[in-house]
Formats: structure tokens, C-alpha cells, sequence
């Protein structure tokens, strides 16, 4: 087994079927977000409205090289009159790829009603088409597909690989086939790296259903779903292979998302690929946790700023500075900070077009510096500070959906504070905060894509399951990206209905945007009692859901009373018990969320529907 990898020869690549759009808008795509390797889905390439020498003048304009011609399907396993036609289809793709100048076919394992299973009737076949490649100095690669009726499973497709024994004919492997199979990935180190001519690579959200529904509608860039495509990597680099990386990713979103976007990211994702495996000289820095949130800067209305101040005076803030440049405040207290920002010109007009919303983000880290490296090399869009005198040296990501999220060293950001605000006062010591328990982004199923795989390629957050909420106006996917050594977390909602409590935050702010901020604190009853007492409103919880908590849980008359008395929601799993809040949103938009966090780890998924028909009932106005 060779030792030492090579993944600096493993070409980034895309196969076409990935974007929206026709064949030519595509290349435009994929060639624009810096690919120069492309598979060519059959289906583009039959819809394709010009000639086949218009398709080969159109990728050299596009410097694109074709990695293969794919998919070739129902091949083997055949006879009579069927194998003579399969064999003649053959024949004619490789006519095709001659013009399209590429060498590999993608063969993948037979659906044909009329196939015969026997490993020695497959073998036989694909030497067969092996030789007839080889004379034309093509190759043949062959996949098992995870539904298909004889082989399935890419270790047989590997055994029928092997026995083959012809250097023609070389093996696929397809991370989302081994993935949804639960083949084991052990034996892929085994394989020679020069037997595998291609590699497929999808992620994909863990979903209990067939593999065909599975694979044609749900996968996603590496890094944008729940498989362990680090391990899988881990595993290819030892058998030295130096092919295409090619992202193959069937999506219903992705086939009516912008393809500009779609393709950004599968450049993204190749890279992120690239730093998976051990390799010094492939220049991308090594992830780094997230240690928790810094800050939490607010665009601001100028009508909204008095409920903004009285809600952070009741939470224990006080406004402890005022920022040097901008119409801006800092509110400091029990470990929380908290910009509001009136100044209509920052951040690309941000307010006008967002509204009163959350409009950046400092996240803490311990090294700054790496993070940025890490970010540049994974064609992530950073934000410079405009000139070296601005008020803060702080770098951040530009998100898809325009929040700025400042990437700072732990041990700088009380500097950083400093040199943007004129001091005004103290913090208050004892706020009725700790921190920043997670924030939750209300996002297009797109958008949340991008920005779920921006945040785990840039810090190694760890992806929960999925979850479904449901709200009273349609459903709600949730996913929550763990920090693994902070209590901190995102999470991400998105929504096809336009009218849940999540689509309908992004018709009313502009998009994609951050619904809520959560503070943690260790007594919520405290927190709601001062939340009360400055007249902040918070979301009405249903007395009917008191009544099923309290036998639930064997909670006290007195406490039940308590919750209800302020709207306090209840859990509990194996690690604690879980007290959380919601503030009626402001302007309509954002909210804040307060959590009491008595060991529990999960994020109240119980009380997910409780909490989005209250939102809705306080948005109607009811
Ligand atoms: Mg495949
Ligand atoms: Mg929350």
C-alpha cells in the first residue's frame, strides 16, 4: 500500500448535473468559479442545442477539460440482441467523446430489467468493453449504484474490478453510493490508487428512505450534509490516488437555485476537500473551534432604538460607550456585548434593505489569523477594514446573506472594543446574562446550504441531525451546528412555505437573516421577573401546554405556576433541565431568546412548534 499521499494530484471537478440552467449557462458557471474539470451529464449533453464540435469550441472558450462522459447505464449483464445493442451504444458514446476530447467513460451497474446477475457473465462484459475502449485509447470506469438489483455495493464493484484484470477498466467510487449502502469504508485503503479512475463525492442530510428518492433529490456539497466525509478521505489519501475529485450532487433545490452561487460553492467544497487531507503544501490552514460570541451588532431604526435600550437595560446591559465613527452604542453586561447601530451607511446600506436586524457577528477564536488564511484559501468572501485607521482591525466573512461575521482573537477582543468606542461607563458587573447560547439564522433552503457549509468548513462545527418543526403555516427544517468546545451553537431554519414563522421573517426583512440571538443566563425566572417589570413583552405561551409539562416532568404546582406566570418554556433530557424565553420580536423581525441551560445539551426541540404558532398568534396581532 503506498504511504505517501498524493492529494495535491487530485483534480477539483463538478459534474454539470449539479446546476440549474442549460448546458452552456453552466460551463459559463463552473468555469466563472475557478473549475477547469467538468463531468458532463448525458441529459446536458442530448439537450445541448448546438453540434458536438459547438460543445468542444465551447469548453476550450471555458478552458474546461471533460474528466467523463457519464452516465452509461444497462450495460452488462445482458444477451442476444440486448448485448449487441448495449455494446453499440457504447460504440457511439465513444465516437462522442472523441470529439468532446475525453477518455473516460462512467459506466454504472445495471438497472435493465432483462440483466442477468453472475459475476463471470459482468466480467466477461466489461473486458469485453474494456478492449474496445482500449483500442480506441479510451477507459471505462465502473459504479455500483446504492439501488441497483446485482451490484450495489462497491466492493463488488471492485471485485468485478480486479477480476477484470484490464487496464482499461477502472473503478468508481461515489461517496454518497458507500455512504447510503453503510458500506464500510476499511477496505477502500486497500484498493491500488491507479485501479480507481474516478471519485464522486456527495454529502448528504441523514434521512431514513430509499436510496434512489435519497440520492436524486437531497445530496449536497461535502460539507453541507451530515456524512463523515473526512473519513472517507482519510481513507482515499492512503491509496494514492491522483484523479478527479468530482462533486457529483443531485438536488431539487440546486436545480432552481442560481447556478452562480451553486457553483461558488462546489468550488468551495472542493477545497475544503483538498484540506482534509494531511498535506503541507496545499495551503490551507487547519480549522479552528469556535469559542463562543463576542458580539452582537444591531441595525437599527432610530424608532426602534427606545425598545431596543429598555429591553437590553432590563437583560442587565448598560451603554457603556459610544463608537468613534459611526451613529453607533455599545451596551456591555454580564458578558455580553451588544452594538445598536443607527448609521444608515454601514455595511452597504444593510438597514435599509434588512431593516432593524442583526447585522454582524463577532465570533471568538484562538487564532485570528488562521482563520483568515483558512477562509481566503476556501474562496470565502472576507471584508477588509476599509483603511488602516478605521476604528477596529477586525476581518470578517461576508455571509450569503450579507451579516458580517468578524473573525477575532480571544485575546484581542477587549482591544478591539476599546479602540471603536469611547467609554462612557462601567459594564454592570451582575447583568442577568452569561453569554451567547446560539443564534438562529431564518434562511432560503439555498442560503442555508452556503452558510451552513461557510461556518463548518471555516470552524469544524459539527453537524446535529436535522430536525422538522412544525410550524402551523408548513414545515420547518432545523439544523444546529454544534462548536465542539464551547457552549455555542448555530442554528439554521429554512422553509419552502412563504407563511411559516421562518418564510415569512424573510418576506418581511429582506432574506435570509438572523431570526433570534439566545443569552444564556442561570435563573430565566430572575431574567422574566425584570423583563416584566420594564414592560418588555414576551411571546404568550398557551395555558393548555402548562397543563402537559407539569405531569410531564412531575413539576410543583407552584413552579408550573411560575413558567406560565412569564411564558417560560420547559425541558429536559439526560444530562439537565432546559428554561427558555421569547421577547415579541422587534420591528416585527428578530427576537431575543433567553435560556436557563442546567446541563441539558439539546436546543428545546420539544417546544419548537409551541413557540413558532405563538410567534405567528403575536404577529397577528392575536
Ligand atoms: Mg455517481
Ligand atoms: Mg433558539
Amino acid at each position: 500500500m503506498p504511504q505517501t499521499a498524493r492529494p495535491a494530484g487530485m483534480t477539483p471537478s463538478i459534474a454539470t448535473v449539479c446546476l440549474s440552467g442549460t448546458l452552456r449557462e453552466k460551463l459559463a458557471h463552473i468555469a466563472a468559479a475557478g473549475f477547469r474539470h467538468v463531468e458532463i451529464f448525458d441529459n446536458d449533453l442530448l439537450t445541448f442545442d448546438g453540434s458536438l464540435d459547438d460543445l468542444a469550441a465551447t469548453l476550450r472558450r471555458h478552458e474546461l477539460e471533460v474528466v467523463t462522459l457519464q452516465p452509461f447505464r444497462d450495460f452488462e449483464g445482458l444477451s442476444g440482441r440486448d448485448r449487441e445493442l448495449a455494446f453499440a451504444r457504447a460504440e457511439a458514446k465513444f465516437d462522442q467523446m472523441a470529439v468532446l476530447d475525453t477518455d473516460l467513460l462512467m459506466l454504472c451497474s445495471s438497472c435493465h430489467p432483462a440483466a442477468q446477475p453472475g459475476i463471470k457473465r459482468i466480467v466477461a462484459d466489461l473486458r469485453e468493453l474494456g478492449e474496445r475502449a482500449a483500442a480506441r485509447g479510451l477507459r471505462i470506469a465502473y459504479e455500483a449504484l446504492a439501488w441497483a438489483p446485482w451490484v450495489h455495493d462497491y466492493r463488488d464493484a471492485w471485485e468485478i474490478v480486479r477480476r477484470v484484470d484490464h487496464p482499461a477498466v477502472g473503478l468508481v467510487l461515489d461517496t454518497f453510493h458507500l455512504f447510503s449502502r453503510g458500506s464500510p469504508l476499511e477496505p477502500i485503503a486497500q484498493i491500488p490508487g491507479d485501479r480507481i479512475f474516478l471519485v464522486q463525492t456527495a454529502d448528504a442530510p441523514r434521512l431514513s428512505m430509499d436510496h434512489l428518492s435519497w440520492s436524486r433529490h437531497y445530496r449536497c456539497f461535502p460539507g453541507q450534509g451530515e456524512l463523515d466525509i473526512h473519513r472517507f478521505m482519510s481513507q482515499l489519501s492512503e491509496t494514492g490516488y491522483s484523479g478527479p475529485l468530482s462533486h457529483e450532487v443531485f438536488n431539487d433545490v440546486f436545480r432552481m437555485s442560481d447556478p452562480a452561487q451553486t457553483a461558488r460553492d462546489g468550488y468551495r467544497s472542493s477545497q475544503y476537500l483538498a484540506s482534509m487531507v494531511p498535506d503541507p503544501t496545499n495551503g490551507v490552514a487547519q480549522a479552528q473551534p469556535l469559542l463562543g460570541c463576542e458580539f452582537i451588532e444591531i441595525s437599527c431604526e432610530p424608532e426602534h432604538l427606545p425598545t431596543l435600550q429598555n429591553t437590553l437595560t432590563a437583560l442587565g446591559l448598560a451603554r457603556v460607550g459610544v463608537h468613534r465613527q459611526l451613529d453607533a452604542e455599545g451596551w456591555h453586561g454580564g458578558g455580553v456585548r451588544v452594538v445598536l447601530n443607527t448609521d444608515r451607511a454601514f455595511a452597504e446600506h444593510f438597514l435599509d434593505k434588512h431593516g432593524t436586524s442583526v447585522v454582524a457577528i463577532g465570533l471568538r477564536t484562538h487564532n485570528a489569523y488562521q482563520m483568515i488564511r483558512r477562509a481566503q484559501a476556501l474562496g470565502l468572501e472576507l471584508v477588509e477594514p476599509d483603511s488602516v485607521d478605521a476604528s477596529h482591525r477586525m476581518v470578517a466573512l461576508r455571509n450569503v446573506d450579507g451579516t458580517i461575521w468578524y473573525l477575532l482573537d480571544a485575546s484581542a477582543a477587549d482591544e478591539s472594543w476599546a479602540s471603536a468606542f469611547d467609554t462612557l461607563d462601567e459594564p454592570l458587573e451582575h447583568g442577568e446574562l452569561n453569554g451567547v447560547d446560539h443564534i438562529q439564522l431564518s434562511q432560503s433552503y439555498a442560503d442555508s446550504l452556503s452558510t451552513a457549509f461557510a461556518f463548518r468548513s471555516l470552524f469544524d462545527l459539527r453537524p446535529r441531525p436535522t430536525f422538522d418543526v412544525f410550524d402551523p403555516r408548513g414545515l420547518v427544517q432545523s439544523q444546529v451546528l454544534d462548536a465542539a468546545e464551547s457552549a455555542f451553537r448555530i442554528a439554521l431554519n429554512t422553509s419552502q412555505s412563504r407563511d411559516t414563522l421562518s418564510g415569512s421573517f424573510r418576506q418581511q426583512t429582506g432574506g435570509s437573516g438572523v431570526h433570534h440571538v439566545a443569552f444564556g443566563c442561570t435563573d430565566v425566572l430572575a431574567v422574566a421577573r425584570s423583563l416584566a417589570q420594564s414592560g418588555v413583552d414576551t411571546l404568550s405561551i398557551p395555558p393548555n401546554y402548562y397543563l402537559d409539562i407539569q405531569p410531564r416532568f412531575g413539576l410543583s404546582d407552584a413552579f408550573v405556576e411560575s413558567l406560565q406566570e412569564f411564558n417560560v418554556l420547559y425541558d429536559e433530557d439526560a444530562h439537565g433541565r432546559f428554561l427558555q424565553l421569547y421577547t415579541v420580536p422587534v420591528a416585527g423581525s428578530f427576537c431575543f431568546e433567553i435560556v436557563q441551560r442546567d446541563g441539558y445539551q439539546g436546543m428545546g426541540e420539544a417546544n419548537a412548534h409551541i413557540r413558532t404558532a405563538a410567534a405567528l398568534r403575536s404577529a397577528s396581532g392575536r
